[in-house]
């Protein structure tokens, strides 16, 4: 099921959608400012609903946003990017069994696992 969103949510995920490369709160407003959206705050309240919904996740080294391309992404909590240094693009990685490995490695020093996010820098396939 399609959960619904608002008309800012769509806005803010249309233009994450668009872009090639993950977006900062301010240029996504930039981008929007025509389409009625005013404030920092109008943008950040959409993208907590969006990553709350998995269509969209964070780039937390580059504060930044990416839409999710993958339909029922289950990366809601636990995310792993790779990140291109040159041309900056982004790329989703899905994981299969990331969270297990995590959980095994954290259980060896008796700490108890609750996400990850993984942030792998590289060159892409274009930049090669
Ligand atoms: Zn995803
Ligand atoms: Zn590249």
């Amino acid at each position: 099921m399609e959960p619904s969103l608002t008309n800012n949510q769509k806005i803010v995920l249309e233009a994450l959608e668009d872009s090639e490369q993950p977006l900062g709160a301010y240029s996504i407003l930039f981008n929007i400012e025509k389409k009625g959206i005013k404030s920092p705050q109008q943008v950040y309240r959409a993208l907590d609903k969006l990553i709350e919904i998995g269509a969209v996740h964070k780039i937390e080294s580059l504060n930044s946003y990416i839409a999710c391309k993958h339909k029922d992404c289950k990366a809601r909590e636990s995310t792993s990017f790779l990140i291109c240094q040159e041309c900056q693009k982004v790329y989703e990685v899905l994981e299969s069994d990331l969270s297990d490995k995590f959980i095994k490695l954290s259980q060896e020093s008796n700490f108890k696992y609750f996400t990850h996010n993984l942030e792998i820098f590289g060159i892409c396939d274009l930049c090669n």
